[in-house]
């Protein structure tokens, strides 16, 4: 019965067993080193712009000592002890070029210095902070690290430190930030030859697995193939060597097919009692000298042999004793036909033999020296000595022969023999 399942469905379901748990591990392993880098990252972001806010304000103090406050009539302006601070960039575009951080001072909750430009390049002053901010920061007095802050349409890690006179009251905040972009591209490239070594090590595995379950199924496809030839009556099928090499279950599995082939060919093809070919692999033979004599236009000889007045030795010694006699003379002929040609019981006590590529005169010479053996032949039965002897017709075979006209053709020259005198060989 054939299966229904496709061929190589066992090759998917192997790799897929093997893979998807792989493939699984492979992702998991990336998610974590990715996580891990990144919190680790962020962490260092954090410190790194809570210590340049701390490094804002220190500086602020320094260059300009005492309190930040507002002066003026009309337009306002911010100054930090005498002087004035409002246009003066410089200390923070310092800073940033030195750091690629971004920074700004907030008076309350506006922005009166920054090096945040929006797109056309101008600062972004005078714009505020989001009210989440304004809380954690202004209202609750407690610097805070943010992991995405939108500023002007761009998300940034920001860390807002309030900014403190020196009686400790909170006027406004110092901000210090970086773009998410530039924060996520240094995690991605430190987790980067993580990744290539986890994705190289899966790949490592796919290739070997792949190799391995391409080598197994490859082996038992080629004994399910044995085993369906076997199965349609191709008892003369080879199973590949590699797969008996293999040393392994699979290798046994292909020897029991072999001897199963074996045993089968046994059953069909050889004579139970004399243990030769039997007339079902006489036809076949024959069948196939005949294709090959059409195909190559060569010259074949069968000959039809039957033991001259067995029914005697059946009728004088008993059917066991002509059951020995039958074997020792089987035994006789296939050792004489051994490397000459082909010899089957046809039934009863005849027996089929086919020469090869010989013409009807040195069959016969062949033939002439095989009744010759037969007849010096002595089979003890129960310490009696029985001889026989046998008759022979011939018939040669060539291109276009139909095997059914040469069956009779050597048959009615054995009959021909028995008619006169038998113990010959007739052509
Ligand atoms: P001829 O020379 O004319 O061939 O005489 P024959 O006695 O050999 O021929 P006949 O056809 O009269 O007898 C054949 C005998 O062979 C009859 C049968 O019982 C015997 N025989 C056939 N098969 C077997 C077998 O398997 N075992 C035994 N013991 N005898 C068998
Ligand atoms: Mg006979
Ligand atoms: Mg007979």
């Amino acid at each position: 019965m054939k299966s229904k399942k496709k061929s190589g469905q066992l090759y998917i379901s192997l790799q897929a067993m093997h893979l998807i748990p792989l493939m699984i591990l492979g992702l998991i392993i990336t998610l974590v080193c990715y996580n891990t880098t990144a919190s680790a990252m962020h962490a260092q972001v954090a410190d790194e712009l809570r210590n340049m806010c701390d490094a804002v304000a220190l500086t602020y103090d320094l260059l300009y000592p005492g309190d930040y406050h507002l002066e003026g009539t009309e337009a306002l302006e911010l100054y930090k002890g005498d002087t004035a601070i409002t246009f003066d960039y410089s200390i923070i575009d310092e800073l940033k070029a030195d750091t690629v951080i971004e920074l700004t001072l907030f008076y309350e909750d506006t922005r009166i210095l920054t090096t945040i430009r929006d797109e056309s390049g101008d600062r972004i002053i005078g714009s505020g902070a989001s009210t989440l901010v304004l809380k954690d920061v202004l209202t609750d007095g407690k610097p805070h690290f943010y992991t995405n802050t939108t500023i002007f349409n761009r998300p940034y890690f920001s860390y807002y430190a309030p900014l403190r006179n020196s009686d400790g009251t909170i006027i406004g905040m110092i901000y210090a930030g970086k773009p998410c972009s530039d924060v996520n591209k240094a995690v991605f490239t430190a987790v980067l030859p993580a990744i290539l070594i986890t994705l190289g090590c899966v790949l490592v595995v796919i290739l070997i697995s792949a190799s391995y379950t391409y080598k197994l199924t490859s082996s038992l496809q080629k004994i399910r193939t044995f085993l369906s030839k076997v199965s349609t009556g191709n008892l003369g099928v080879e199973l590949d060597p590699a797969v008996l090499r293999r040393g392994d279950e699979i290798s046994d599995m292909g020897y029991s097919a072999i001897y199963m082939q074996s045993s089968l060919r046994t059953l069909v093809e050889q004579d139970t009692l004399t243990e030769i070919n039997n007339r079902r692999f006489a036809d076949k033979h024959l069948r196939q000298t005949q294709a090959h004599a059409d195909l190559y236009g060569s010259t074949f000889v069968i000959a039809i042999g039957d033991i001259d007045f067995f029914k005697s030795v059946n009728d004088t010694y008993g059917h066991e004793c002509g059951d020995i006699v039958l074997k020792k003379v089987a035994y006789t002929l296939k050792r004489h036909m051994t490397g000459k040609g082909f010899v089957a019981r046809w039934g009863g006590e005849e027996f089929l033999f086919v020469y090869d590529n010989l013409h009807l005169e040195e069959a016969q010479q062949q033939t002439e020296a095989l009744l010759a053996e037969i007849r010096e032949l002595e089979i003890f039965y129960e310490d009696t000595p029985i001889r026989i002897t046998m008759t022979f017709g011939l018939a040669e075979g060539e291109v276009g022969t139909r095997i059914k006209d040469l069956l009779q053709k050597a048959d009615s020259r054995l009959y021909y023999g028995k008619e006169h005198g038998r113990n010959q060989v007739v052509i």
